[in-house]
């Protein structure tokens, strides 16, 4: 028998090799292989069994040796990698290296130790479990009540996972030695540690007619695998994923549940836990390579029936499929920004369809792909438009900027008198205000007035100009950083063109809407959280805890704010400036800007009290800000969807960017044209290749940027060419070039 192996060398290639008899009954495709090459031992995936090689048997080598059980992968995500590989333009051996988190495919795990935590003193914990609960000893309640009832210590992970958890009340228990920490080696984690489960609730009419068309799909009633759920935020679409896989385990299989970003999420993995108990398996980024390594085994095994996690969940080793949940579908975050360049979302359709088992896209937002296929019957679209609790939509209000009366002199005209007088009838309530800001930093810029410098990164450039990136100023550190590329200089504090002290900021971020605030409510207590506040995730919880608490009355933040949280207490949300995202040159930036638009004011008025949304803007009449200031997602959509026909973008295209970059501009423009050249020949009458030129951003670190853009219908063969010039053609060395395929961004 002669079977194939991908190899772990980046050549693109399959190889065949001998399968020594005693091995022929055992080898399936997906098992990890050592084989001789060259002078050298490598490792492999097998990708088939019994093939007929071109190549003359006498020649092959045989395979040296078949690895343990625990690093083979399921035969349907080799598939999926070869597929992969051939769509994504990326080698073969790339494709299968994404499959597997290093740790498995190194091999090199040693034990690792972990802390856990258990009740030193009983007495005492008895005491504070027994005395009457306040807000100050929540959190301390919490953790006792976690650890009396677990059979065994619990470390950091699984205490984090507790409804109230907090940082500091662990630190204050352990202080005051009522609990105890101590070292064991992680293998040790293997019994299952039993929560109390929560009890699904009754479900609503419109969740129970998902359910019922989710059950169709799964039983193969409904002859459609992927669903697009489409469901206004709390009409209760967690609830009903939750279901769907009670019923998929009830089946027999097993379920993947992607959510964007998993820091961000705490509350949703929070639900997930607290339903199905150790049966999941949380795969998070701070997960160390041992426990990463436990994690795809435990799965392997068929010991977890559930993962959960950001978009390298997808590739879980089930074998058994029965659903894959892709939350907030239409996230930026699903995008992966180095190779393979691949759209989770999209991949997780190809898995189910490798897998025959149903995907479910879920979102209040969904993007344009998404539902333009529900639109065409691809997808089957269930819509759930009714809260679970009914609430009336907040109250909006677009602020036109520009009626503004004019500031006195020195005044700051961040806020207009209208949304600062609305803040104070807020706090004055005593109730909370949340204002959104999708600019990090203290100022967009740096200028003096005297001669007109302005502080650059002398290695990146603007979008469209080709001019130099503005440095953004952040106070609190005295320092310009380049958002591009991260270089960081100390602010100078004269103009180093003219040495007049008159330089100036101007283009507010959130650290100077901070410092603004301060001085605008000087009655409020407020806080700031952008990921230049945010370095851990202690930092993350602290402020979010602080505000749940009621000890902050305004929260400031960038898009992290916008996603998901919960505060009953917020009843103004305020969208400083909605037109910043609307500048950006993307044909995707009215989408982004309604989804935020859309997220943001739904973190208004989630409890007893209506909520009331501002958008400031100096664009009064855009259409989607008036879209989305009245919830219109229809609307939207269609004047979206219009749009992008007349300019045939996706969906009513598929779109492959060519990326050149190098430090020689006229030896990459020179490239691109060869690349553009070499491509002329495959064009045909549905598709369509702008000739190469430089990018919207035309410098990043030093290196120029040209892009050839290629965008229609039918690029089956065009990407096949494209695939050899970047795999099997090789570029000079002082020139990267990549294919982004179904590119998120054209910058
Ligand atoms: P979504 O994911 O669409 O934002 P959730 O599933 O988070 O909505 O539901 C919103 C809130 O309503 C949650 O607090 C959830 O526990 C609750 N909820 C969901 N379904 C029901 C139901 N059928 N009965 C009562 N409460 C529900
Ligand atoms: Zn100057
Ligand atoms: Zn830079």
């Amino acid at each position: 028998m002669i079977c194939r192996v991908i190899t772990d060398i980046s050549l693109d290639r399959e190889f065949d090799y001998l399968v020594p008899p005693e091995l022929e009954s055992s080898l399936a495709v997906g098992m990890a292989v050592d084989v001789p090459f060259g002078r050298s031992m490598r490792n492999g995936y097998i990708v088939s069994t019994d093939v007929q090689s071109s190549v003359d048997a006498k020649k092959l080598k045989p395979l040296a040796g078949v690895k343990n059980q625990s690093c083979h992968i399921p035969e349907n995500l080799i598939r999926l990698g070869q597929w992969m590989a051939q769509y994504y333009c990326c080698s073969y051996e790339h494709a299968i290296r994404t499959l597997l988190p290093a740790a498995v495919r190194s091999g090199r795990v040693r034990p690792k130790m972990r802390k856990v935590y258990s009740i030193s003193n009983r007495e005492k914990a008895d005491e504070l479990l027994c005395a009457p609960e306040s807000e100050r000893t929540r959190g301390r309640t919490a953790i006792l009540r976690a650890l009396a009832s677990a059979p065994e210590p619990l470390d950091i992970e699984q205490l984090r996972l507790i409804d109230g958890f907090s940082e500091s009340s662990l630190k204050t228990l352990t202080r005051n030695l009522i609990l105890v920490c101590h070292e064991e080696e992680i293998s040790r984690r293997k019994a299952p540690v039993e929560m109390a489960k929560s009890v699904p609730p009754q479900m609503m009419p419109e969740q129970k007619k998902a359910l019922g068309v989710f059950e169709d799909m799964l039983c193969g009633r409904e002859a459609r695998r992927t669903m697009l759920l489409h469901g206004v935020t709390n009409s209760g679409k967690t609830e009903v994923y939750m279901q769907m896989i009670d019923r998929v385990i009830a089946a027999g299989k097993s379920a993947i549940v992607l959510v964007p970003e998993i820091s961000l999420t705490p509350q949703t993995v929070r639900r997930f836990r607290a339903r199905f108990g150790d049966t999941l398996s949380v795969l998070h980024s701070r997960l160390t390579d041992t426990e990463r390594f436990e994690e795809w085994n435990r799965i392997n095994r068929n010991e977890v029936k559930i993962a959960i996690g950001a978009r390298s969940a997808l590739f879980a080793p089930f074998r058994d499929l029965g659903v894959i949940i892709v939350d907030e579908e239409h996230e930026s975050s699903y995008k992966q920004s180095e190779s393979p360049r691949y759209v989770a979302r999209d991949v997780a359709v190809m898995r189910g369809q490798f897998e025959n088992c149903c995907v479910v896209l879920g979102s209040a937002t969904p993007c344009a792909e998404s539902s333009y296929n529900a639109q065409q019957g691809k997808f089957v679209l269930v819509e759930m438009r009714n809260q679970v609790a009914s609430k009336p939509h907040p109250h909006i209000t677009i602020l036109d900027r520009r009626l503004d009366p004019a500031p006195a002199p020195g005044e700051n005209r961040v806020f207009s008198p209208v949304l600062i007088e609305a803040v104070r009838r807020k706090v004055e309530n005593a109730e909370q205000c949340i204002l959104f800001l999708n600019r990090r930093g203290y100022a967009r810029n740096l200028t003096c007035s005297e001669c007109g410098y302005e502080a650059c990164c002398p290695d990146c450039s603007v979008p469209g100009t080709g001019h130099s990136t503005p440095f953004m100023y952040s106070r609190s550190k005295a320092t310009l950083n380049c958002h591009l590329c991260g270089r960081t200089e100390p602010a100078p504090e004269v103009c180093p063109d003219c040495k007049s002290p008159n330089i100036r900021f101007s283009g507010t971020g959130t650290e100077k809407l901070e410092s603004i605030s301060r001085g605008a409510f000087p009655f409020a207590r407020v806080g700031r959280m952008d990921s230049d506040s945010m370095r851990s995730a202690e930092d993350y919880e602290r402020v979010l805890e602080q505000f749940r608490r009621g000890e902050l009355d305004i929260l400031i933040g960038t898009q992290m704010i916008a996603k998901g949280l919960h505060f009953p207490n917020v009843t103004l949300v305020g969208i400083v400036n909605a037109d910043l995202g609307l500048m950006i040159p993307d044909f995707r930036a009215s989408e982004k800007v309604f989804q935020l638009i859309t997220q943001v004011a739904g973190r208004a008025g989630r409890g007893d009290h209506p909520g009331e949304v501002i958008i400031q803007t100096s664009n009064p009449g855009n259409d989607t800000i008036d879209y989305a200031a009245n919830f219109d997602f229809e609307g939207f959509r269609n004047f979206d969807l219009e749009f992008r026909k007349l300019l045939n973008y996706p969906p009513f295209s598929r779109m492959i960017l060519l990326n050149f970059r190098g430090e020689s501009e006229s030896a990459v423009a020179d490239y691109a044209q060869k690349t553009y050249d070499l491509l002329l020949p495959y064009i045909h009458d549905d598709v369509s290749m702008v000739p190469p030129c430089p990018a919207p951003i035309e410098r990043i670190k030093g290196k120029f940027r040209y892009q050839i853009l290629i965008k229609g219908n039918k690029l089956k063969t065009l990407r096949e060419a494209v695939r050899i010039l970047i795999l099997h053609r090789n570029a000079p060395a002082n020139i990267e070039f990549y294919a982004d395929v179904d590119p998120q961004s054209l910058l």
